[in-house]
Order: C-alpha cells, then structure tokens, then sequence
C-alpha cells in the first residue's frame, strides 16, 4: 500500500495552540517545500515545559515563542537534528531563559542541508526544470531563506543525549530515541504519559523523508522506521504537518514504499549496467521531471544502500557514488 499523505493541516503562524493534554505547538512563518507550512515547535508540559525544535534563525519565533510561555518556566530545550529549520533558535531561546540545550551531538560534517543539491554532475543534466532567470525579489527572498535555513555547524548542546536516555518535569516524561537515516544526528521523543513521539523529520504525515547521502543513509532510516513499528503508540507528532494517529500501518506504508523502490531497481540492474540517469528516467516516467533531481538523490541513496549490502555497485569508478552518470550492476 502505497503511504497517504495529509496535507490538510493549515496552522496559524506565531501562535501557541493546545494539541493534547500535555503539549502545545507554535508554528514558525516559514513555508517552504522543505518545512511545508513552517516549523512546528512543540511545548511539553505546563508551567514548567521543555520546549523541543525551537527553529530558524528567526527573532520573530523566538519572541513569539517567549510571549507565549511568559509566566512559564522553561526547564529544557530539546532538538530532533541540526538541519537549520530546527536548531538554530536554541542559542537564542537559551540565551532568553537560561535553560540549557539538549541534543544528540554537533552536526555531522558530511551532513548536507536538505536543499543542497546532491547530486555533483547535474549541471547539464537536462530535467526539464525551469531555467528562467528569477526575478531579483526572488533571488534576495532565496538568500534570505538559505541563510535562515542553513545548517546549524555551531550546534554545540549543553547535555548529549543518548538512546532511551530520559528528560522529565512535572507530569510529562520525555525518551530520547536514536532514530538516524534522515541525519545521523536526528533523534525522536517519546512523551511516555500519552505514547506519543515526537518524531521530528524523521517521519512525517505531509511527505515522504528526504534521505541525503553520505550522512543520510537508507539502511539506518528503514531500521529507525522499524524501531517505530517496533513499539506501540498511539499518535505520532512530526515538526512539519499534522499529527498521524494509529501510525502503524502508515510507518509499515513508508517501508514498503522504499523496498518496492528498492526492488525497481534491482529489476532494472538485472537486465544490464545502467547509470543513475537512466533509472531516474525508466523509474519515474511517470513523475514531473522537474522532480528528477530529488528523485536521483533518492535513487543514490538506495544505491549506496544495494552497495553497502554487496547487491549492487558503481561499475567505473568508486568514487563517484555520487554521480549521476555514473552506471551501477548487480553484484
Ligand atoms: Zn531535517
């Protein structure tokens, strides 16, 4: 069964809303094709909360978010992963209240942001995609994005968080959860009083996850979708989106969506070498082309992964695993 994406959800920017007894999320205003409707920053508790993917560099989020919690105490700052839509305001939210900031590590430096293109030898890879000169307006919005977004390299926590390590306050526990594959650094937080996890990019309702090598690895991601499936929640909270209840057919939905994938692949490998190119172009006909450049990071990706489990590898040259002109066989 291929996954159902809900994009229905349309929050108010800047506000502090009641989701469920014990949590409370404020989106950030920045949509984009990454964050969808903008970053979604989750308040555990009351009176003495945790606040967990404080967002962008944005002062405007962090003010809201401060307005919002006034005569409130924030005890902790937690972070699902360094990509720039939800780390970077910890420094600030920090600065304002004191509290330290909790995370699972620096940010990995083969980590890319999620926008980067990946792909190295794309240029003259002709997808069909609008190559029109962008207004200059557009151009200083890009800019501004980009540098709002951009990946958070000082990302220094106060406290490392491990796997099943726990985080409480009154009437809420929270659990770190490793969940790598998105970002190696990504972890989700189960809120144990209402089996709930809060489970950053690393599943989302709205959208498939982008995996972006080398640092985002297919194998680690399906076995964090398994730690998922693995256990018994009742409601999944991702960073972007709305919240996904009952989640485990939808999380089995995303595995088999990438082993059905993964299988396309290995059918196409099987009737002869063939370059990244040629299996975007065979394996998404049927797909706009101006997604083919997201399309061949995803296919990299489960090449990396084939080649990592000797099933697959690059026929010319190892070092450019990367490239899309490069050509794969089975193993
Ligand atoms: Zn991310």
């Amino acid at each position: 069964m291929a996954p159902r994406f809900d994009t229905d959800f349309a929050p108010d920017h800047g506000e502090l809303i009641d989701v469920s007894p014990l949590l409370r999320r404020i989106v950030c205003n920045n949509p984009s094709k990454f964050t969808f409707h903008g970053t979604g920053t989750y308040v555990i508790g009351r009176g003495e909360v945790a606040v967990v993917d404080p967002g962008p560099r944005d002062d405007r989020h962090v003010a809201d978010i401060l307005a919002a919690l006034e005569g409130e105490t924030v005890r902790q700052i937690l972070v699902t992963h360094t990509h720039g839509d939800h780390s970077p305001a910890a420094a600030a939210l920090a600065a304002a209240t004191g509290a330290p900031v909790l995370g699972f590590g620096p940010h990995p430096t083969a980590a890319t942001s999620e926008d980067d293109e990946a792909v190295s030898d794309d240029r003259d890879w002709d997808t069909g995609e609008d190559r029109t000169e962008p207004t200059e307006e557009a151009q200083a919005k890009a800019r501004e994005d980009q540098e709002k977004h951009r990946p958070d390299v000082d990302f220094s926590p106060d406290h490392r968080l491990a796997h099943g390590d726990v985080v409480d306050g009154p009437g809420w526990t929270l659990e770190a959860l490793h969940t790598p594959g998105h970002i190696s650094n990504h972890l989700c937080f189960a809120l144990t009083e209402e089996r709930a996890v809060l489970t950053g990019d690393h599943v989302m309702g709205w959208s498939t996850t982008i995996i972006p090598p080398p640092d985002g690895d297919l194998r680690a991601y399906l076995a964090s979708l398994q730690l998922l499936l693995d256990r018994d929640d009742a409601t999944l909270y991702p960073t972007h989106g709305g919240p996904i209840s009952n989640p485990a057919p939808y999380v089995q939905a995303l595995l088999d969506h990438r082993r059905a994938r993964e299988q396309q692949i290995l059918a196409r490998l099987e009737l002869g070498p063939c370059s990244v190119r040629e299996l975007v172009a065979d394996l998404y006909q049927s797909v706009a082309r101006e997604l083919w450049r997201p399309a061949a990071r995803s296919v990299i990706a489960h090449l990396i992964a084939l080649n990592d489990g000797q099933r697959a590898r690059p026929v010319v040259d190892p070092s450019h695993l990367m490239a899309t002109t490069t050509t794969w066989e089975r193993t």
